[in-house]
């Protein structure tokens, strides 16, 4: 398979880019070397393409969720913007739209849903904003590779969307690699200079560019594992419905929940466990030999490095409480019935005693 030695760029690159935009049904994919990546590349081609700018400045402010993973945050500080916090819906956990147009200000210039445990935010209201303000839509579907809204693949309903393919996502390689989607072709061909040190001949470059391409083992193992991901993110969605199933009716717990027109491809299973009993929760999980996890424990607007490098659009309570009881139960695909009877009365017995007073 890689008899040809290309190890940088190799033609499964190329392949797996092709596979990716016929998949998704947009016209370019760009591989880069993680979903970070991904994100800061999109912004730093919308910079270039927009300001005629290497960078955005700090006046620019890109609105966003304080409830993801930090590199959400990160990005938009990397590519030289404020980002600009407001609160989630407490159900569904994404970013709420109507926080988002109070926030816009005349210094908005784009908006970052976070598809959040690979469930879409209401992409409706969030297009009719942007269109509305002229802002551009990064989508991060970093956790929701293959979940759709009212149909349409996520990653195709923005000006571009930004893909992970870390081990433990829906797609996942066997190390780092990302990559980017976009109908714009300006976009992807930023994009595509930036990730090779920002030139189209790499010795007499035009952008202050990274090293940043998709290693080629990594895009051979993806090519294989693409051809399974629908079939595996139905078995998720399976062990999501037996949960809900087995778990339902029980008060202090709430489950997640499934959007109108959403298809959700439960990169988590997150619950929420009410009255400061999750950590409680968890560490009775982990004694029985159940591992769960907290996505987030911190929200982004506490963290120290955006501390005077984000605008925070107060209040930030959903955010801060979700931290405080979100837990998230093991979810792969393969879980057997028997590990999944396991969980479920593990759960119910904690709740019963924890809760169940
Ligand atoms: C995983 C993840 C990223 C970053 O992807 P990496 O490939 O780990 O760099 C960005 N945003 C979200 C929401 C993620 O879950």
């Amino acid at each position: 398979m890689l008899g040809d030695a290309q190890f940088i760029l190799g033609p499964q690159v190329k392949e797996l880019e092709q596979e990716i935009a016929k998949y998704l049904n947009i016209k370019h994919c760009i591989g880069v070397a993680s979903g970070t990546d991904a994100l800061i590349l999109s912004l730093r081609a919308l910079a270039i393409k927009t300001k005629g700018e290497e960078y955005f400045s700090p006046e620019d402010e890109i609105i966003t969720t304080p409830f993801t993973f930090t590199a959400t945050g990160g990005a938009i500080l990397r590519a030289g913007a404020t980002p600009v916090f407001v609160d989630i819906d407490p159900g569904t956990y994404s970013i709420r739209p109507d926080k988002i147009h109070q926030a816009i200000s005349p210094r908005t210039i784009g908006i970052i849903p976070v598809h959040l445990y690979g469930q879409s935010c209401s992409m409706d209201t969030i297009l009719d904003l942007a269109k509305d303000h002229k802002l551009f839509i990064v989508e991060d579907v970093a956790q929701a590779f293959g979940a759709r809204y009212k149909g349409e693949l996520l990653g195709n309903i923005g000006d571009a969307g930004a893909f992970s393919f870390f081990p433990s996502k829906n797609l996942g390689g066997f190390g780092d690699g990302g990559m980017i989607s976009t109908n714009d072709d300006e976009i992807a061909n930023l994009v595509q200079v930036l990730r090779k040190h920002g030139g189209k001949d790499k010795y007499n470059v035009e952008h202050i560019g990274y090293n940043s391409r998709l290693d080629t083992l990594q895009a051979a193992v993806l090519l294989v594992k693409l051809k399974h991901v629908n079939r595996l993110n139905e078995l998720r969605r399976k062990v999501a419905a037996f949960y809900g199933q087995h778990l339902q009716d029980h008060p202090g717990l709430s489950l997640p929940t499934e959007i109108d027109g959403g298809h959700h491809v439960f990169h988590q299973y997150t619950l929420r466990i009410a009255a400061g009993k999750r950590d409680g929760y968890q560490n009775e999980l982990q004694k029985r030999g159940i591992a769960s996890a907290v996505y987030y424990p911190v929200p982004l607007h506490q963290m120290k490095v955006f501390n005077g490098k984000s605008r925070v659009f107060h209040p930030l309570i959903e955010a801060e409480k979700a931290c405080q009881e979100v837990l998230s139960l093991p979810i792969e695909p393969l879980l057997t019935e028997e590990e999944l009877q396991h969980v479920v009365k593990t759960v119910r017995d904690i709740h019963a005693k924890e809760l169940g007073k």
